[in-house]
């Protein structure tokens, strides 16, 4: 239906930060929270380490 480019500002669990050292590799419970970083690179960054993790369409 969408086939634009839509990015939702913030994403809550959908992926998870690829930063070993990052707080969200060694709490499990903690909210892997990220920001929209590049929409055009579908880049997302990475609220506790700025770790920028990249999103691929499914
Ligand atoms: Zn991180």
């Amino acid at each position: 239906m969408n086939k634009n480019i839509n990015l939702p500002e913030k994403l809550e669990n959908k992926i998870k930060c690829t930063n070993p050292r990052c707080i969200t590799s060694v709490e499990k419970y903690i909210t892997h929270t990220f920001y929209l970083l590049d929409k055009e690179k579908r880049e997302y960054k990475c609220r506790y380490c700025d770790e920028i993790v990249r999103v691929m369409e499914d």
